[in-house]
């Protein structure tokens, strides 16, 4: 004979045979080594990658990797208001730019890979309905058959009162005690029905959990009835994340701050479904100083394009800068590690969740720009060829065409100052490429004429003339800069730049005044890298051209 809890299951759930034993075995504890951390990184499908997202998901993949762990990708769709047609891949496309890879889970619209799934929470409606409906048959969670009027009737009532606690539960929660008959009936006149938890906390006790950030987080027992299932069977957030981290084998939940006050909730939910509880770390947010009051706010979608993840790729930032700079928000010690491990992958960091701080952290697009500019200039020429025509074809489409029809010169102008001792700091991201090479190319380039410094217009003549005269296109950069300081003196400047400084009415400037000429009659730029190089690339006719349309112009 069933009891009345056995029937209402049947009753409910009539076409569920499986038992939650049966998903053990079908998920079986992972078979990793002591210690080992399983984590996962769960986003609706929005179609947005947020940069905390990014900054979630990294810390998710390194504790995983630093433990020998499985990091992977849960897709939570079960938010249908949230969710956009596709909107995996963009997310999926996100983590990709920047090397983020899961070890399981979803891997595109539609695709996944590991044991442990479907990855997707709407493909998992067996799955919660089986653990809902041993729930019922323990007493542990009731159909509720109050309509959206009855319950916003409900919160209303709550706030004009002084109840300290808001929500369905005690005398509010009126489908708690139904007989089995008022049940039956409601489901003969086909009355809708979400699922509830009965809650057995109190909110006179405590529930206490140590969370890995934070440390010890204290409050009080959750007293509410929560929904589990929703009146069309999907679940909601809370029930969907204890069914699914327990059968994936979670064992570390890093997720973002505004989930502490739902943990007791979790607890338990777990607890009822006699799960081990994982353990929780509670990140901080992604904050920023606003431009208008320079207080710190959180980074917004609609505010901030910097919030996005795609606004990095499109803007072609590399992706071992943005990591490298996630890495200094997230641990305290990676910048130690870094200097002593100066060329390891960022990936191979021993990451600790201890060391992680629990205050916002704050996004400084400058800080990440003399970050990106250092790891630039630490790559050769062909590197920075390569990963600025990738990023070209997509972005730019005529620097694309114009590096790529002669890769060759391309490659010289990149390789100028690069892979030497002190490479030049001059670029952050592939989209300021152009705005360094314009010279190079006649299609980009547009002339200004004028005088660098104090330099007077016949000086500058008469610098562009001697220049004309003793240029050789085949000296190397020490001849080259010699012969610049032998023009010095009989122009009136010296070669000494300390000479000059000491005594500067004896001269008309010295050496720097007398190649910033040059520089601008060649590139229009008072500040460019080494203009020797620069004019053996750009050929002799066209230098020749260039200093002798200066000097008619100026
Ligand atoms: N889907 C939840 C969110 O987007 C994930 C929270 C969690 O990691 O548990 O906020």
């Amino acid at each position: 004979m069933l009891n009345d809890y056995e029937t209402l299951a049947e009753l409910l759930f009539p076409d569920i045979t499986k038992t939650p034993e049966d998903y053990e075995n079908i998920y079986p504890p992972r078979n990793l080594k002591e210690g080992a951390r399983v984590t996962r990184f769960a986003p609706s499908p929005t179609g947005y990658l947020h940069i905390g997202g990014l900054f979630g998901a990294l810390t998710d993949v390194l504790t995983a990797k630093s433990t020998d762990g499985i990091s992977f990708l849960r897709i939570e769709d079960t938010d249908k208001k949230r969710e956009i047609d596709d909107g995996v891949s963009a997310i999926i496309e996100g983590f990709k730019a920047f090397g983020v890879e899961f070890d399981e889970g979803v891997t595109g619209f539609g695709t996944e890979k590991g044991e442990y799934g479907p990855y997707t929470q709407s493909k998992r409606a067996e799955i919660y309905q089986t653990v809902a409906k041993s729930l019922v048959k323990k007493g542990l969670a009731y159909p509720c058959f109050c309509t959206a009027d009855e319950l916003s009737a409900m919160r209303e009532e709550q706030e004009n009162s002084d109840a300290l606690i808001r929500g369905y539960f005690g005398k509010w929660a009126k489908c708690r005690n139904l007989t089995l008959d008022e049940i039956k009936q409601n489901l003969a006149d086909g009355k809708p029905w979400t699922l509830r938890f009965r809650s057995d906390g109190s909110d006179d006790k405590k529930v206490i959990f140590d969370d890995i950030i934070r440390g010890k987080i204290e409050m009080p027992e959750n007293t509410i009835d929560e929904v589990l299932l929703k009146s069309d069977g999907i679940p909601t957030y809370h029930f969907a994340h204890v069914c699914d981290d327990h059968f994936m084998r979670t064992t570390h939940v890093i997720r973002g701050e505004e989930w502490i006050s739902s943990t007791p909730k979790h607890i338990a939910l777990f607890k009822a479904c006699g799960y081990k509880v994982p353990k929780y770390a509670h990140t901080p947010q992604v904050m920023k100083l606003d431009e208008d009051d320079g207080n710190k706010r959180k980074l917004s979608k609609r505010k901030d394009p910097e919030a996005a993840v795609s606004y990095f790729v499109e803007k072609g930032i590399p992706k071992e800068s943005l990591i490298e700079y996630l890495l200094t928000l997230l641990n305290s010690n990676f910048e130690d590690w870094r200097r002593a491990n100066p060329d390891s992958d960022a990936f191979s960091f021993p990451f600790n969740l201890k060391k992680m701080s629990s205050s916002g952290c704050l996004f400084d697009l400058i800080k990440l720009t003399d970050i990106s500019k250092n790891i630039i200039s630490k790559m050769n020429g062909e590197t920075v060829l390569e990963r600025t025509l990738e990023w070209a074809e997509t972005y730019d489409k005529e620097l694309f065409d114009l590096m790529d029809k002669d890769r060759a010169y391309a490659l010289g102008i990149l390789s100028i100052d690069r892979d030497c001792p002190k490479p030049r700091k001059d670029i952050a991201m592939w989209s300021q490429v152009k705005d360094y090479i314009p010279y190079f190319y006649d299609e980009l380039y547009t002339p200004e004429y004028f005088l660098p410094g104090s330099v007077t217009s016949d000086d500058a003549k008469a610098i562009i003339d001697k220049y004309i005269e003793i240029y050789d296109e085949n000296d190397d950069k020490d001849a080259w800069f010699a012969k610049i300081k032998d023009m010095c003196a009989p122009l009136g400047f010296t070669p000494n730049v300390k000479e000059y400084k000491k005594n500067p009415e004896l001269f008309k400037g010295h050496v720097g005044d007398v190649s910033s000429v040059i520089r601008v009659a060649v590139t229009s730029r008072t500040n460019t890298p080494d203009l020797c190089s620069i004019m053996k690339l750009l050929s002799r006719d066209k230098v020749i051209k260039r200093l002798k349309t200066f000097r008619e112009e100026i």
